[in-house]
């Protein structure tokens, strides 16, 4: 019988408490992901936001980068903010020299587009698919999505037209921070990929 979904968050750096209390929340059980044999746990994956460059180095020191990646050609379902979509992404613009992605979604992101902290802000937004209230996203140093290939698609933009939220298949990637608004609706759709996913490998 199917239990609690099994959902990491990769906890090398960054805001790992608010999307495993989120996570929790909605009924799955939250495994902290820093090395490879936690990542074979889980059945879907939270990339949280912090800063692109750290997580990018601590995955290779703790081994994790490779494993994450052939996970992700595997179609593990994965939700990255801000820090996450940076390293999600299959290109990433004013990245610093040797930086690294995992990649896997098919877009080109650019670190630091809404400036510095002091100017965070919060912006309401239409996401496709979700029903309901708009979206209250927190945009703290976040990237921008400069482009969408054909295999990835915008889920969300701001109201300039910059695309702030994407998908491909079981990858969603958000420029902005749902965990601290109390937005479930990303992390649930994480949820019920992960579900499909596990019950079509039964
Ligand atoms: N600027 C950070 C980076 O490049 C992302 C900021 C965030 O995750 N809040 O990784």
């Amino acid at each position: 019988m199917a239990g609690s979904p099994r959902i990491g968050v990769l906890a090398l750096q960054g805001d790992v408490r608010e999307h495993a209390a989120l996570l929790t929340g909605l009924g799955a059980e939250m495994i902290a992901v820093r090395r490879p044999e936690e990542l074979d746990a889980v059945e879907g994956l939270v990339i949280p936001g912090g800063e692109s460059t750290v997580i990018d180095k601590l995955s290779r020191a703790f081994g994790v980068q490779l494993p994450l990646r052939a996970a992700i050609a595997d179609g593990l379902p994965v939700l990255g903010t801000c820090a996450g979509l940076i390293m999600l992404a299959d290109t990433v613009v004013d990245a610093i020299d040797g930086q690294e992605s995992f990649g896997g979604l098919d877009v080109v992101v650019r670190r630091n587009a809404f400036g510095r902290q002091v100017e965070s802000f919060e912006a309401r937004l239409e996401v496709e698919g979700f029903s309901g209230e708009p979206v209250t996203a927190a945009f703290i140093r976040g990237p921008v999505v400069e482009s969408v290939g054909p295999r990835a698609r915008a889920l969300a933009a701001l109201p300039d037209g910059r695309v702030v939220a994407v998908e491909q298949g079981g990858l969603i990637g958000l420029s902005f921070h749902p965990e601290i608004t109390g937005e479930t609706r990303f992390h649930e759709r994480l949820l019920a990929r992960a579900a499909e996913r596990t019950a079509a490998a039964a």
